[in-house]
């Protein structure tokens, strides 16, 4: 069924959905299968009703997946000419939308998040990152490069160089916008001629499953594209497999690290997309009018579960008052509610785990000095919604300063300076994404490269683009993704030498 409305409510479940719902499957090989046995439940952020069962799989499921992509690798895939992977690219991304509705409400399923943003950013936003990632697939090239040996003499040299798929790719993804992350590492590992073993975070396998239905239905060749479910032990029975030639992980810092470390015991490529603290810096002079848009998106979209929420406001001493009694105006504002009613802004975080994690941060910034800003309820009913929640007072060492509560939760603190807010910007471990809010295009210039994180945005925060290179300065992540660069995270660079006389 193709998309709704992104603001409508569904009028109810898609039979095709609760059909799915049924029997879910991995896809190894080109074949739907249940793998070894072992199975887990996925639930409903909602109301942590059981949604359905999934396979886990084991390290021969893992394994045969592996071999599957291998032989795709070296048969039927690397045959392919590059303007048939973009053309079964672009089958993928036609097919992403004719289900949209479908994989929209899967998500909102499975995840908790409003069924705008799993229309938005889940469906249309994937789709659209497969497009763009199929373009670039006829446009790999090398280089022809003068070279000064002279060895023997008059001999001749002319070099070049040949971009090669870096082979199977492991893909490990993380549940906060699972359909779209799966996406952005398969679309340009396909485009760069890769075969992908994706495993999706077991909290929310479900649309990447019902991906691997489309990706059979599009016709790619078997093995291109395998899908294997479990949890963090399948994720590294993938890691450590000897058949993987590149790893690309989205996830926590503390996982990032132990695959980076794995990856390092094989020396095999890794690129790492990992957590974030980011900071938003409001100067005196910034339009006040807005401050709803940035809080809106820059801290709660998703319910805060974004790896560039901001988490941190700084205030400029000038505007502090208005702008905090703004602040709590607007988010006393928010309507609290399940996903699938586009009215709530803030919707259960994904787990009951994450739940506990997110009201054990707050209890503790509590009880680490910082003032709660406001007293919110939250709908009864079993599901795990969390009240979003504003602090001053925090220290800046304290948890909440310094650790990922990936809730609807930040922190508000007032500055005087240019360098203090600078200052308190990087003050982190942390350095993915960042905002400077003000009217003074000298300050932004200056400020910018000061500022230690992969993407600054300018009067606007939390909008990545599929041109736009995303990824972490220190301990949020190794590499980028997006753009013309994200392919070179998928191959390998080959420089061959021709002596002629
Ligand atoms: P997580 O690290 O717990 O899990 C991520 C994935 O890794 C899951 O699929 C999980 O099963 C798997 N995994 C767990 N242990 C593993 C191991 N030892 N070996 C291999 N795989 C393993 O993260 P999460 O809780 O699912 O996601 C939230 C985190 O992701 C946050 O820290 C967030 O900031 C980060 N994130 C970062 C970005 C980015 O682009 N930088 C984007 C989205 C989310």
């Amino acid at each position: 069924m193709r998309i709704g409305a992104p603001d409508q409510a569904p009028s109810g479940i898609s039979t095709d959905v609760t059909s799915f719902l049924r029997k879910p499957q991995m896809l190894i090989g080109g074949k739907s299968v249940s793998g070894s046995g072992e199975t887990f439940d996925v639930h409903n952020p909602a109301d942590g009703s059981v949604l359905a069962n999934v396979p886990s799989a084991g390290k021969a499921d893992v394994d045969d997946a592996v071999k599957a992509a291998r032989a795709a690798l070296d048969g039927a895939w690397s045959g392919m000419p590059a303007a048939e992977r973009t053309r079964l690219m672009l089958k993928l991304a036609d097919l992403i939308e004719e289900n949209g509705e479908e994989l929209a409400q899967l998500e909102t399923l499975e995840n908790g998040k409003s069924i705008m943003m799993s229309r938005l950013i889940e469906v249309l936003s994937s789709a659209e990152y497969l497009r763009y990632m199929a373009g670039w697939a006829t446009k790999i090239r090398g280089e022809t490069l003068d070279v000064s040996i002279a060895i023997p003499p008059g001999t001749k040299y002319t070099a070049f160089t040949r971009k090669e798929p870096v082979g199977v790719v492991a893909a490990i993804t993380p549940w906060n916008f699972p359909l779209n992350m799966a996406v952005w590492k398969i679309a340009p590992a396909l485009a760069a001629g890769c075969t992908v073993v994706l495993k999706p975070a077991e909290e929310t396998p479900l649309t990447s499953m019902r991906l691997a239905e489309l990706v059979r239905e599009a016709g790619f060749p078997d093995g291109v594209v395998n899908v294997v479910t479990g949890d963090g032990g399948t994720g590294a029975a993938l890691v450590k497999h000897p058949g993987v030639n590149k790893i690309t992980f989205t996830g926590s810092t503390e996982t990032g690290k132990l695959i980076g470390i794995q990856a390092m015991q094989d020396v095999k490529s890794v690129t790492l997309e990992l957590g974030g603290k980011a900071p938003m810096v409001f100067f005196d002079d910034m339009d006040l009018s807005l401050l709803g848009p940035a809080t809106g998106i820059g801290v709660f979209l998703n319910t805060g579960q974004t790896c560039c929420a901001g988490t941190r406001l700084y205030i400029q001493k000038g505007i502090y008052e208005e702008a905090l009694a703004t602040l709590k105006g607007i988010v006393s504002s928010l309507s609290i509610g399940p996903g699938l009613d586009p009215a709530h802004h803030i919707n259960p975080v994904v787990s009951a785990k994450h739940h506990k994690h997110v009201t054990s941060a707050v209890k503790k910034g509590i009880a680490d000095g910082a003032t709660p800003l406001l007293d919110l309820s939250v709908p009864n009913g079993g599901g795990y919604f969390v009240a979003p929640q504003l602090f001053t007072d925090a220290r800046s060492g304290s948890s909440l300063m310094q650790d990922e509560v990936f809730g609807p939760v930040a922190t508000i603190t007032p500055f005087d300076s240019e360098d203090e807010a600078v200052a308190m910007a990087n003050d982190t471990r942390f350095g993915l994404g960042a905002s400077v809010w003000t009217r003074d295009i000298n300050r932004v210039m200056n400020l910018v490269p000061r500022i230690k994180s992969g993407t600054v945005w300018v009067n606007s925060h939390n909008i990545p683009d599929q041109n736009m290179p995303f990824g972490g300065f220190k301990q949020s992540g190794l590499g980028r993704e997006h753009g013309s660069g994200a392919l070179d995270n998928y191959l390998e660079t080959k420089s061959v030498c021709v002596a002629y006389s």
